[in-house]
């Protein structure tokens, strides 16, 4: 049986019919056979919300009060998934961080995944459940709540997938897959269908958000394929692998 990570950014679960959408996508990929691990981000603005009103009551917050704010976005939405999942017939359970074994420094706001102790989400896979990790989040070797630095729900997806050894880890988000440029903003940036863990390096430490820079560099270092894709079509997206063949460039 093939184990497949997915993983939804906030724009694909921004609402209650976006998280509906996810679900049946989830259940899809269950359907077809596979255990699934899925990770997901807060609800479209959320994490923005709540460091606005954090900062409204002060400029510099409690790094630690901080991390425990933000992480209860992704809560938000890992459990509403798993209701949706659950109205599905689909049996579910979803996980803090810190539930799933992800392990970091102490390092509040852009804490570093130093180790994995994915024992409960195996044994969750192998009861039958769609499993359900917060994205962005873990629990630090002092025992506190830490964040991962923004777009950190990339790595929590790609060091999870390098836990379990998933056969693939599928970002699923707005765009069809990685693009020359911004697509947003270059109208006629092309698509890549294929692009090494280097080039991905590059465009994204030269500011595509499409993929976090540490989730990259955890992909090379674990050897995880990713598939860069939209959650609001079946389109195929960009793959991120170790080479890539002369045939599969654009
Ligand atoms: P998510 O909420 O799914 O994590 P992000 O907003 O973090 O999504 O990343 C997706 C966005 O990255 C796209 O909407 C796009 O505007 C932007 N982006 C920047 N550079 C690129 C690129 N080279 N290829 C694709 N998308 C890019
Ligand atoms: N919700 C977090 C953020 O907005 C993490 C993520 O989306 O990857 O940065
Ligand atoms: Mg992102």
């Amino acid at each position: 049986m093939a184990i497949v990570v997915q993983k939804y950014g906030g724009s694909s679960v921004r609402s209650v019919e976006r998280i509906r959408a996810v679900a049946e996508r989830v259940v899809a990929a269950k359907r077809a056979g596979n255990e699934v691990v899925v990770v997901v981000s807060a609800m479209g603005d959320t994490t923005d919300d709540l460091l606005a009103m954090a900062h409204e009551i002060t400029p510099l917050p409690n790094p630690r009060e901080l991390d425990m704010l933000l992480t209860a976005g992704e809560r938000i939405a890992m459990s509403l998934l798993g209701i949706a999942i659950n109205a599905l017939g689909f049996a579910a359970s979803s996980y803090t961080g810190s539930q799933a074994g992800i392990i970091t420094d102490t390092s509040h706001g852009k804490a570093r995944i130093i180790d994995i102790r994915p024992g409960r989400i195996l044994g969750a896979l192998e009861r039958g459940d769609v499993v359900i990790v917060a994205g962005f989040q873990g629990v630090s070797t002092a025992y506190d709540v830490t964040t991962l630095g923004r777009g950190g729900s990339d790595t929590t997806a790609v060091a999870l997938a390098a836990a379990v050894r998933a056969d693939v880890c599928e970002i699923y988000t707005d765009v069809d897959g990685v693009y020359t440029a911004d697509p947003r903003v270059v109208l006629d940036a092309r698509k890549i269908h294929a692009i090494s863990y280097e080039e991905m390096l590059e465009l994204a430490a030269s500011g595509a958000k499409v993929l976090q820079v540490r989730s990259v560099e955890y992909a090379r270092r674990h050897g995880v394929k990713v598939h860069v894709r939209s959650s609001f079509s079946d389109e195929p997206g960009t793959w991120v692998v170790e080479e890539v063949s002369a045939w599969s460039r654009p």
